[in-house]
């Protein structure tokens, strides 16, 4: 059911929506509205994969490159059934703005491929991703576009990238991010989303008045940035009170242990199949129903819609997926006033300590974690502030449309400087 939720609007005309109402207060003209919402370039590709049964599958693969006015063309790679050129455009803008709230020298991109790697070997995979890398080749690259890992992509998938990039370029590690360590990866990298957005979470947390060690904390899905964000929060003291992924969601008012749920979820198991003293399984309204402080969406676009949004008991919502509230919904939840942290500055985290990682690329020399970390929590409370700053200066700015502003400044700033507007 929580996979399947019905978006009443389409991703890109999701984003569509949230620019134009930052547009609006910027006063922008059509003709600039024009071109911020148009991709540089968008490149679609088929990928034929012979599978270990003999058979050929042709999955369809795309690039999205939105916007590199201030710097090279930054995002990840999503492998999912439901990617699609409609999807991938919009999460290639909201990497234009994520890198520019953030403040990295980053543009931004999207890509992915059609399928359902649970359905696929590890050498299908392989064979998979170094057909889609020789396809886009020819508009990547360390200062043209870097990707990085996103839904269903790993360190492993960002290997095999490089790999096959370095076949026609030579050793470049600096052509993708989130890489393993062993290849010059960085420390931090996997868990950054999720530690970015509690960093975040610690702040708005103190701007409405709930103290983050006594916080209560709903997950809705429990992949990287969800089980992270759970493992994270636990160690502050908060309470993880529920959680959900496909298999269903389960709750426990004492709190749910986030390292052991972690374990069994990384063995393969479903959130529902896990067992544990006071913890009972519930259905997803009851999941979306439970009384809570923060509320964490961290699983795919669209999850909170005018459907549910309605149900959502939390003080507020801090977003670690990418687009997970429509409109309508995020229009639900403010007359509820339940305060939103938007995704283009909470989950920032993840593209932060990529660029981390590409300047140690560029050296060859490798950061200790805690310099990684302490520098992300310098740019995430920095981005938090700016924004923050901004929703205040005038009555009724949500933080979501003070951070489009302030990321379609910048970007503009950038576009004009250089010539190109
Ligand atoms: N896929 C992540 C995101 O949506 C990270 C992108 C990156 O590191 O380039 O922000």
């Amino acid at each position: 059911m929580e996979t399947t939720a019905p978006a009443e609007i389409s991703a890109f005309e999701t984003v569509r929506h949230y620019f134009h109402l930052a547009a609006d207060r910027l006063g922008l003209a059509d003709d600039q509205r024009e071109l911020l919402l148009a991709a540089y370039r968008e490149v679609q590709v088929a990928i034929p994969v012979r599978l270990s049964d003999g058979s050929v599958k042709t999955y369809s693969g795309y690039r999205v490159q939105h916007n590199h006015a201030r710097g090279p063309f930054k995002g990840g790679m999503r492998y999912h059934p439901t990617v699609d050129l409609d999807e991938t455009r919009a999460l290639a803008a909201l990497m234009t703005w994520k890198t520019a709230i953030a403040g990295v020298p980053f543009g931004g991109a999207k890509g992915g491929v059609d399928c359902d790697p649970s359905q696929l070997t590890h050498r299908e995979l392989e064979k998979l991703t170094r057909a889609l890398v020789q396809r886009i080749d020819p508009v990547l690259g360390p200062t043209r576009d870097i990707p990085a890992p996103d839904v269903n992509t790993n360190a492993q998938v960002m290997a095999w990238m490089m790999d096959e990039y370095g076949k026609a370029h030579g050793y470049s590690p600096a052509v993708v991010t989130g890489k393993p360590i062993a290849l010059e990866g960085s420390y931090g990298r996997e868990s950054a989303t999720a530690r970015g957005l509690v960093y975040m979470l610690r702040e708005a947390a103190a701007a409405i008045g709930v103290l983050p060690q006594e916080a209560t904390v709903a997950i809705q899905g429990f992949g990287n940035v969800g089980s992270w964000v759970g493992r994270f929060v636990q160690r502050l003291g908060a309470r993880v009170v529920a959680v959900s992924d496909a298999s269903g969601a389960i709750r426990c008012e004492r709190g749910i242990d986030a390292e052991r749920l972690a374990v069994h979820v990384g063995a393969g198991s479903g959130v529902a199949e896990f067992e544990a003293d006071g913890v009972e399984v519930v259905s997803v309204e009851e999941f979306l129903s439970t009384p809570c402080d923060v509320f964490v969406p961290a699983a795919l676009g669209g999850m909170v819609h005018s459907g549910n949004a309605g149900l959502i008991e939390a003080r507020m919502v801090v977003e670690g997926a990418n687009s997970p509230t429509t409109p309508e919904a995020d229009a639900l939840l403010r007359e509820k006033g339940v305060f939103v942290v938007p995704d283009v500055m909470a989950n920032a985290g993840g593209v932060v300590v990529s660029y981390f990682e590409w300047v140690q690329n560029q050296q060859h020399f490798r950061w200790d974690e805690r310099e990684v970390n302490d520098k992300l929590g310098s740019i995430m409370r920095r981005a938090y502030r700016e924004v923050a700053g901004r929703a205040q200066q005038r009555p009724d700015t949500s933080l979501r449309v003070a951070a489009y502003e302030l990321g379609i400044e910048r970007v503009v700033e950038a576009a004009r400087l250089r010539g190109n507007f």
